[in-house]
């Protein structure tokens, strides 16, 4: 029945009419940034945990400039996008940005020789998504290994062979495939051998304060001993504090992402960073 109780079928309750109004505001945005450039790459060291420091990549994390200045984080679109369609826009996207950053690098003898970009299950499913990472990488020519992707563990779980398939095709060309927020999902150790990936990034909620619970602490040993077997590379993200990089160093964990050594941030302000990081 009618909220308004005029006896007319009510499809909406309120509440759902205010998120489809969100949901449509989000859409124009998006569509908006898509065409007019409002789309920006902000980026995250990947530092070393053995004492060095080095930074060898970074992960590209998108953001939407909105016209009155406000910057909106993934959370807020994503999901919008990969409901409508966008997504594949938006990941094409990414992808060029990213090579043209890493070119521009290349060029001028600065920055880092490789990105992290985050794909969506959907991506994986497209025919033609290998062939257009590829054609970017030919396009600014850059090897293969310049560009890593990293799917949820979720993702990598449900994937249909057409997309293990995808991933394959790509690693064979140099990509490095990472599963992220490792432990979070269902993974299997008989399912996991079998994945076409190189890197476990373990989830941020077994890395926080990891020296203080001995749960995580145990999980995570759990998963540095799987990727040991399975010739995996370690990387442990959202670290915030000394202690848990100090632990996870312990442990063996060899890169580390998180607020501790920088939070996302724009490209300019990446390469002040590296200045000021770089060992000398
Ligand atoms: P993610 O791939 O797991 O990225 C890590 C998120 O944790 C990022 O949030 C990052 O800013 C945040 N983070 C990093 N270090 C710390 C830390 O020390 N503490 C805490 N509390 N948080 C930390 P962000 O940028 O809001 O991105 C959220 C998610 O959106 C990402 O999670 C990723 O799944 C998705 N995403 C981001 N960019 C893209 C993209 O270009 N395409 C697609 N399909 N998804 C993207
Ligand atoms: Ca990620
Ligand atoms: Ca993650
Ligand atoms: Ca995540």
């Amino acid at each position: 029945l009618s909220a308004a109780g005029d006896g007319a079928p009510a499809f909406f309750s309120p509440d759902m009419q205010a998120k489809a109004t969100t949901f449509l505001r989000m859409e124009a945005e998006l569509r908006r940034a898509l065409d007019d450039g409002g789309l920006v790459l902000w980026l995250q060291p990947k530092v070393s945990l053995d004492g060095l420091g080095l930074t060898e990549a970074a992960e590209a994390l998108v953001r939407l400039q909105c016209p009155d200045g406000k910057l909106l984080p993934p959370g807020a679109f994503i999901g919008v996008a990969e409901t409508t369609g966008l997504i594949r826009e938006l990941s094409r996207w990414v992808v060029e940005e990213a090579c043209r950053l890493l070119a521009r690098w290349r060029d001028a003898g600065t920055g880092l020789p490789r990105l992290a970009v985050n794909v969506s299950a959907h991506d994986l499913e497209e025919d033609d998504f290998a062939d257009a990472l590829l054609a970017a990488l030919a396009r600014h020519s850059l090897p293969g290994n310049a560009l890593e992707l990293e799917l949820t563990e979720t993702t990598l779980f449900a994937m249909t062979d057409r997309g293990l398939a995808t991933l394959t095709r790509l690693r064979e060309r140099g990509m490095r495939i990472a599963m992220d927020d490792f432990g979070t999902g269902y993974s299997t150790l008989s399912y996991l051998h079998r994945l076409p990936i190189d890197v476990l990034k373990i989830d941020r909620a077994f890395v926080q304060e990891v020296h203080a619970h001995p749960d995580r602490a145990g999980i995570t040993r759990a998963i540095i001993s799987l990727a040991t077997t399975l010739g995996l590379e370690l990387v442990a993200e959202g670290i915030e504090a000394e202690a848990e990089a100090a632990f996870l160093a312990d442990l063996g964990v060899a890169i580390g992402q998180g607020y501790l050594y920088a939070r996302p941030m724009p490209e300019a302000e990446l390469m002040a960073w590296l200045d000021a990081t770089r060992p000398r």
